[in-house]
């Protein structure tokens, strides 16, 4: 097959480590060979900027130094340190992974691409950084940064979120590589993506590649990398009802396969319209279900608030209810007593809700 690349690799991989030796891009994993250090970064560098990742990184670190301790902690703790970035899935992976490495691999992290691909919440591009990072194996990286570079670089009109794409853009990372460091490459053209190709108005004019850049000279910069289009947002739309009862509110652990898996929102309906959101009688139907004794309550609407996700954007009615008798509390609902809210790991829009209003909360009563 032709190689069809704009620029050769070993040009490629010179101008490259030229402009690198000039960056000053601190962040804490820079250089590590520590696989699990590696590896918790990369994980953590998935859900958000490297900026934001730092004290996530330093918190996990702290609170879990090796792959031991974080295999041993309860997966609560690992989702209430997780708490902001989303994704919890992910969260659950890691725990998932660091179980398997402690008590099925003596603590070591497989050492080949392949062997690292079989652990849960490892992708290609994971199990790439942490083997040419850790292990010095040949894999050329493909996060979005090098995705962007590349794509401009060949100037690619085909999204780039197609399969037949990634499968293109992985094998000329891998040409380009060539036979340079792989830790060296790697970490080089991530920076170059994060610092020079950056996605809006990268400056083109002091660009070691701008002379072979494809988008640069037919001024397609701006629209490159093209992605697919969008799936449609679906709306979704919660009450959730704060039972405030004899100095305790209430959470539950959701366990539904959906989304905020395994954290605490206060008990909850999802209706079909924003109308059902707001309907006092369906209110009352839903806490008459925990309440088959029909204790009177009160319900009063509190604050609304809403959340955009990948696809998915979030209504929430807070409601108060507070019963006017003595109300049977169903086995799995959790007390918090006062307003200590702060040892459960929550979805944003619930702690979102906390700090906007929480003056109807209980107050935990200390003894003089
Ligand atoms: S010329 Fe511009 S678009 Fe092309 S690689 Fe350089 S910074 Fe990126």
């Amino acid at each position: 097959m032709p190689n069809q690349d704009p620029i050769r690799p070993r040009q490629f991989a010179q101008r490259l480590e030229r402009w690198s030796r000039d960056i000053d891009r601190p962040l804490p994993w820079r250089g590590e060979r520590d696989p699990y250090r590696i590896w918790l970064s990369e994980i953590l560098l998935q859900q958000t900027r490297a900026a934001s990742g730092i004290p996530y990184y330093l918190r996990f670190l702290e609170a879990f130094p090796t792959v031991h301790h974080l295999s041993q902690a309860p997966l609560d703790q690992v989702l209430k340190l997780w708490e902001g970035l989303g994704y919890y899935n992910r969260a659950q992976n890691l725990h998932k992974t660091a179980t398997i490495v402690s008590q099925q691999l003596e603590g070591r992290f497989p050492d080949t691409y392949e062997g690292l691909l079989q652990l849960p919440g490892i992708g290609p591009y994971t199990a790439a950084a942490i083997a040419s990072f850790a292990f010095g194996k040949r894999h050329a990286v493909l996060d979005g940064n090098v995705i962007r570079v590349l794509s401009r670089l060949t100037g690619m009109t085909a999204p780039v979120d197609l399969p037949e794409s990634r499968h293109r853009l992985q094998s000329m990372a891998d040409r380009l590589l060539g036979n340079h460091d792989p830790a060296t490459f790697n970490q080089a053209i991530m920076d170059f993506g994060a610092l020079q190709c950056i996605p809006r108005n990268p400056d083109c004019g002091e660009c070691p590649f701008a002379g072979d850049c494809q988008a640069y000279l037919s001024g397609t910069v701006d629209q490159l990398p093209l992605k697919k289009k969008k799936a449609p947002v679906r709306h979704r739309y919660f009450t959730f009802f704060v039972v405030v009862h004899r100095g305790s509110t209430f959470l539950i652990q959701r366990d539904q396969d959906d989304i905020w898996r395994q954290l605490f929102t206060f008990p909850s309906a999802e209706s079909s319209s924003r109308e059902e959101m707001n309907d006092p009688e369906r209110w009352a139907r839903t806490i008459h279900a925990w309440n088959p004794q029909e204790s009177r309550v009160d319900m009063r609407p509190l604050s609304v608030h809403t959340q955009l996700l990948s696809h998915q954007r979030i209504h929430a009615q807070f409601v108060l209810v507070l019963p006017e008798q003595e109300l049977e509390i169903p086995d799995h609902w959790v007390p918090v007593h006062g307003a200590n809210f702060t040892t459960f790991a929550l979805p944003k829009i619930i702690r979102e809700f906390l700090s906007s209003d929480s003056s109807y909360l209980p107050v935990e009563r200390t003894s003089s």
